[in-house]
């Protein structure tokens, strides 16, 4: 099968077919997302030029949302958007600022929502050279599965004193029995079998795929018993169902630990598994999580390899995803080119390996690896590392591509 051009498709097995020359979207973002796009866009065809040769190539196709939306069409998030993301089956997106406590609601989840994109993959890998405050941060090579569309971030909550507030804590008393201060907040956490179990599915797949030693359920079932307690029985439940030859839990290994080649299916508790991902990270490899400690998770992580500047993400469907840094719009340092573009770049590496397109994935790595063992670096590494050249972020991108030569 053949694919039109510029449009990518799925094939019979759920395998991408990808054209030479793909049409990709992008959102450009608010706050620093103009600075970093800039920089990030020029690195990408830099990358698919010298690795291709005029063989292949990306049609970059800009659609609108936050601010720029707003201003270009009245809508935050335009439906051409979301349009455009569902028809290409691909896109790429800088932050977009959200309000906190009242306001709209963020545009980001409602993307993740809208077009149904389960999975949020964030890779936490050490680059050689990165400042980080552990002893030994080599040792972190993880991946992050974070739900993406229910949990607390489902959305659904009312303010303190609103007739929707108390009748809900009414029913709660008359019904149920559960008794709350009447001039209670109340926000609802939905998590089901559903989307946990193909979240975690998605992570033993990728774990079985790229030779990863363990898959951790993380949760905080001890106390959220029904919830979070039931997504670790879910993924214990799916490994046994779906994956029984190829993966053991972690209680059923020999005494000598030894997995037979087998995926090792674990569990933590969120706050002792902060701790672990700080002494003892090797012992880690894909961690699959509710949204919220995914959320609170990744940014941890972030922390380990340089920050938030170099901590890429993808949100992943099926037959759909949309590629983001983990950070928001950074709005203190809109328009001053100095923020690290690292991650959008970055989350432009899993997009191209998302394609398939690995000569230009790695000619990006090795040029931002070279890039920081020079100590070229932008503010927020500068003043971890000593002796380093401090550079805009266009210059970071810039030298970049000089390094993949
Ligand atoms: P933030 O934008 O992630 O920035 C917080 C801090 O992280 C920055 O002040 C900076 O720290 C550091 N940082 C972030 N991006 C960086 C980069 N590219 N390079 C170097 N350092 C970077 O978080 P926020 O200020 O809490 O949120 C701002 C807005 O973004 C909010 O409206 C929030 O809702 C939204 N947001 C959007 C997304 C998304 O689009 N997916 C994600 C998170 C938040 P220093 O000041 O110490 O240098």
């Amino acid at each position: 099968m053949s694919a039109a051009p510029g449009i990518i498709q799925v094939g019979p097995d759920n395998r991408l077919i990808v054209p030479d020359g793909v049409t990709v979207p992008f959102i450009e973002g608010d706050g620093v997302g103009p600075d970093i796009w800039k920089a990030s866009v020029e690195v990408f065809n830099a990358a698919v030029a010298k690795a291709y040769r005029g063989k292949r190539s990306i049609h970059w196709i800009e659609v609108l949302a936050g601010e720029k939306g707003y201003a270009q069409t009245g809508q935050w998030l335009p439906e051409e958007t979301l349009e455009s993301f569902k028809k290409y089956r691909i896109g790429i997106k800088g932050p977009l600022g959200t309000p906190v406590g009242g306001g709209m609601r963020s545009l980001n989840v409602a993307i993740r929502q809208k077009l149904d994109l389960y999975a949020c993959i964030r890779p936490v890998k050490y680059i050689p050279g990165v400042p980080s405050p552990l002893q030994e941060p080599e040792k972190v090579d993880m991946i992050v599965f974070r739900e993406n569309v229910e949990d607390l971030y489902a959305g659904i909550e009312w303010p303190s004193g609103t007739p929707e507030a108390v009748k809900v804590i009414e029913f709660l008393a008359k019904e149920l029995g559960q008794k709350i201060r009447p001039d209670s907040a109340i926000g609802i956490k939905p998590m089901s079998p559903f989307n946990s179990k193909r979240l975690i599915r998605k992570a033993i797949r990728w774990a079985l795929d790229y030779h990863c030693p363990s898959v951790t359920l993380v949760h905080k079932g001890n106390i959220l018993k029904f919830t979070e307690g039931a997504f670790r029985d879910w993924g214990y439940e799916l490994a046994g169902d779906e994956f029984a030859g190829q993966t053991i839990g972690e209680a059923n290994l020999p005494p000598d630990g030894n997995a037979g080649g087998k995926v090792v299916i674990k569990d933590r508790i969120t706050d002792a598994m902060f701790q672990q991902i700080l002494l003892r990270p090797d012992e880690y490899s894909v961690l699959a999580m509710p949204n919220l400690n995914g959320d609170y998770m990744s940014d941890a992580l972030a922390a380990e390899i340089g920050g938030l500047g170099m901590a890429p993400g993808a949100n992943v469907g099926d037959g759909l995803a949309v590629f983001e840094a983990t950070h928001g719009s950074a709005p203190k340092y809109a328009g001053q080119d100095v923020i690290n573009p690292g991650s959008v770049i970055l989350s432009g590496v899993l997009m191209f390996d998302y394609l398939g397109w690995r000569e230009a994935s790695a000619l990006i790595r090795t040029g931002i690896q070279r890039t920081i063992q020079a100590k070229i670096v932008t503010y927020d590494l500068a003043r971890q590392l000593q002796g380093a050249t401090r550079v805009r972020c266009s210059e970071f991108g810039r030298a970049i591509i000089e390094n993949m030569k």
